[in-house]
């Protein structure tokens, strides 16, 4: 890449100024209001003393104050760190501390959350939004909009070297553990833009595009594939703060998007609901899965009901976030991530060396080479060292390839299940689950046993309407799978805990059965 994100969107700016970048309930923000309100943070922040390479916290839902204030900090050369909304004190503590973060844009609901932990921070400038602006400041703090008034119209300029200098902080999801901030460059950021959309070219109308930009911009998916893309290609967002199904439903009905990045808990969601196909969800050209594994079953059923198509993809936190995707050129396999994204190397090692390649077809660790691929973590060279070797990032995740270069991803290392020397990967036991007429959700983990040393227990949740016993479904699996997978035990629950983008959280259930 040659341009920064700031530099893209003056580019589409200049392209399409009347467009339409965001909608938010009915507001319109065309490009060039959206350029200069993001220049004018960007004064803003220059005026109260932010420096290139300080970081600059975001602990926003969807709204348009996140994609402003996100365009206004790069614009200073300052670095975005991304914070979950939904952090509890501890966690926010901790991602301020370990960022060094000065400065902090917030939504008004978690303000009281912030203003508690600040005294055990470095914070000093606290930004508040609010989606219904009173236009007074939260003394001490102040709101949006004031601080918005400090710009003086002006920018100064800041050079930025798009291989060096971090353009976000992005800690990871902490599904498996202790979050770490990706640090991802100027450049890997650019390149995974380009990257997708060179893959996606065909499916893309310059100018035209709407992004249905439900899934968080906190996260890295929805941060490139509804963001930044959309203002790549001169698109609009039509942005929604939450996951709420009418709502989502309702939206595709009424606006239209003809781009859907979703992960797969909100496809269970619309198939799930009775009258999924009266939305015009087939309007849709793509609906792009991606953060967590979309069980095939799922995936034929969402199709079958709604007439759209699902691509699935695979990323992390760490790869900015896209290295695989279904290609919309050329064959679609349902159960797997798809094809590497241009200019991305990929190769399935030996889980316990690292090093040896595997033949086609058979297990091991994917490890990944492309622009997309972080500089490092930040303030943690340990990690660094051992996730970046040669150049190659080394996911944690358990894939095979197929002789057409198709991956897949079986599960991740830490998820694996050990029983009586068996490896055993959940997802294998899960699809099973899925295929059940009764199961709306099911996850599968291994919890401790004296005799086999783990053995596998299945938690579910059951369609509306629909009943099964356990003994029924580890009978179904039984006659599905080999013995020695078949859990043991099976729980039924109202629903799974889940992370903010919806990804079911192991770790969560794994900690309830051993505190029992
Ligand atoms: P942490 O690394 O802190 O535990 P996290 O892994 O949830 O958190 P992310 O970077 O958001 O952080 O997630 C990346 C991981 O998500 C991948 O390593 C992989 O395990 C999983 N993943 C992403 N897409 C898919 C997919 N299509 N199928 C299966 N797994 C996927």
């Amino acid at each position: 890449p040659e341009k920064n994100l700031v530099e893209i969107l003056q580019e589409t700016t200049s392209k399409y100024p009347t467009n339409h970048a965001l909608s938010f309930y009915g507001r319109k923000i065309t490009y060039q209001q959206l350029l200069g309100l993001s220049q004018g943070f960007t004064s803003a922040l220059q005026q109260n003393q932010v420096q290139k390479g300080d970081r600059v916290a975001l602990m926003l839902p969807n709204c348009p104050q996140y994609v402003i204030s996100y365009y206004g900090v790069l614009g200073a050369g300052a670095i975005v760190t991304q914070v979950n909304p939904m952090s509890v004190e501890r966690e926010l503590e901790y991602i301020l501390n370990d960022s060094g973060a000065e400065t902090i844009v917030v939504m008004d609901a978690f303000y009281p959350r912030v203003k508690s932990v600040q005294p055990r921070t470095n914070l000093k400038n606290i930004i508040v939004v609010s989606l219904q602006p009173s236009g007074k400041d939260f003394t001490p703090d102040r709101s949006f909009e004031t601080f918005l008034a400090d710009g003086n119209g002006k920018v100064t300029p800041v050079t930025i070297e798009l291989e060096h200098d971090i353009a976000v902080l992005q800690y990871t999801g902490g599904t498996t553990g202790r979050s770490k901030g990706a640090m991802l460059t100027h450049q890997n950021i650019v390149a995974n833009v380009l990257q997708s959309y060179e893959f996606f070219k065909q499916e893309f109308e310059l100018g035209k595009e709407r992004c249905l930009t439900v899934i968080p911009l906190f996260h890295v998916f929805g941060m490139t594939a509804c963001m930044n893309l959309t203002i790549f290609t001169g698109g609009e967002s039509i942005m929604l703060p939450k996951f709420e199904l009418e709502e989502v439903l309702n939206t595709i009905k009424n606006e239209q998007p003809t781009t859907f990045p979703g992960v797969p808990t909100m496809y269970v969601a619309i198939t799930n609901h009775p009258h999924a196909e009266e939305y015009g969800i087939n309007s849709i050209k793509t609906c792009n899965s991606g953060s967590a594994p979309m069980p095939v079953e799922l995936l034929r059923e969402f199709e079958r009901k709604t007439g759209a198509k699902i691509l699935e993809g695979y990323g992390l936190s760490e790869a900015s976030p896209t290295t695989h995707c279904n290609p919309p050129f050329a064959d679609r396999k349902p159960g797997s991530v798809g094809i590497g994204m241009p200019s991305t190397e990929y190769k399935i090692v030996d889980v316990a060396t690292g090093l040896e390649e595997v033949p086609v077809g058979e297990l091991g660790e994917v490890i990944i080479k492309g622009p997309q691929i972080m500089k490092g973590y930040w303030n943690m060279p340990e990690e660094t060292a051992n996730t970046l070797r040669d150049g190659w990032l080394y996911t944690g995740d358990i894939a095979k390839v197929d002789e057409d270069g198709y991956l897949y991803i079986v599960d991740r290392k830490k998820d694996l299940i050990i029983a009586s020397g068996f490896n055993i990967y959940p997802r294998d036991i899960e699809e099973v689950l899925y295929e059940h007429p009764s199961v709306q959700e099911a996850v599968v983990i291994g919890v401790p046993d004296p005799y086999r040393g783990e053995d596998v227990k299945a938690f579910v949740v059951l369609k509306a309407g629909q009943t099964a016993t356990d003994e029924e479904l580890i009978q179904y699996c039984k006659q599905n799978m080999a013995a020695y997978k078949v859990p043991r035990s099976v729980e039924f629950r109202e629903q799974l805990p889940k992370t903010q983008v919806g990804k079911i959280l192991r770790r969560a259930l794994r900690e309830e059965t051993v505190s029992k």
